[in-house]
């Protein structure tokens, strides 16, 4: 059954609460927008704490983890939406040594790996964007892509998260100059196994487009890297946002298939036929 406003048969893999200090809204909110979009299944996946000052304004203090646990062991109550628990973690220069001990340890299904961070700048932070014009754009991408490199090595992690996060105030580099930089990142992602999200928060940010482009997403559809979706909801109306145009955008790129996953174990399904236009 559909109704009205209905988002496509996919779970949404990337979703956030209050515990990181700038989403708003409770869990069972979440939940609640989830059903009403007939969606089949959510993750949540806050900011992931750490044991060292590393940007604690935008994450839960590691005291709080056992809260946030609490929070999503409370609404995993029969769905739809099953309720999954996960994490997005920040890969910096070393952060290895926590997660390495921590992630393990916890019963999570899915566990992120972003890149928020070059050296000390918040590329990403609005209130950091002015540095973008300070530098050499390009220098910049190839830096970034160094770590999304790095972040796979580590296999630590199920997925990358918006992967071409640079992109959100429309700073780029040259198509030609993206393919040379991505490629080695995109090796190492499928070496590792890891899987990549189409991420739907890029289209309310300054870009006004989905992570990743088609050019990169091709290039993961040719080396075999599979996907899944989310929205970065960090607000319950932005769960399953911009979901069909993300799965326009999976068939664009050829692929076929997405998955699911569960206790950090992805399963491949079919994706779900393009919504005709009169339906
Ligand atoms: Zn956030
Ligand atoms: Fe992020
Ligand atoms: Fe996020
Ligand atoms: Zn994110």
């Amino acid at each position: 059954m559909t109704s009205l406003g209905a988002s496509l048969d996919l779970p949404d893999y990337h979703i956030h609460t209050p515990l990181c200090h700038h989403a708003v809204g409770a869990p069972e909110e979440y939940k609640a927008a989830a059903a009403a979009k007939g969606i089949p299944e959510i993750c949540f996946t806050d900011h992931a704490p750490t044991d060292t000052d590393y940007d604690p304004a935008h994450r839960m203090a590691l005291g709080e983890f056992p809260a946030y646990c609490g929070m999503i062991a409370d609404i995993r109550t029969p769905g739809p939406p099953e309720v999954l628990f996960g994490v997005e973690a920040d890969y910096y220069a070393g952060c290895e040594a926590f997660l390495e001990r921590w992630l393990p340890r916890q019963p999570f299904d899915l566990v992120i790996g972003s890149v928020h961070f070059i050296a000390a700048w918040g590329f990403d932070n609005p209130d950091e964007r002015h540095v973008w014009d300070a530098v050499d754009v390009t220098a910049t991408w190839r830096r970034y892509f160094d770590l999304i490199c790095r972040l796979a090595k580590t296999r630590l992690f199920d997925i990358v998260g918006h992967l071409d996060l640079p992109k959100k105030f429309d700073y780029r580099p040259s198509d030609a100059a993206l393919e040379e930089m991505a490629g080695p990142a995109l090796d190492r992602i499928a070496e590792a196994g890891m899987g990549i999200e189409l991420n739907t928060a890029g289209l309310r940010k300054p870009v006004g487009e989905i992570y990743p482009s088609l050019a990169l997403l091709t290039w993961a559809r040719g080396r075999g890297i599979p996907i899944c979706f989310g929205s970065d909801a960090h607000q319950p109306d932005d769960v399953g946002e911009g979901f069909p145009k993300a799965l326009e955008l999976a068939y664009a790129a050829g692929y076929t298939e997405y998955f699911r996953i569960r206790q950090r174990r992805k399963t491949l399904l079919p994706l779900p036929p393009r919504p005709s236009p009169l339906s």
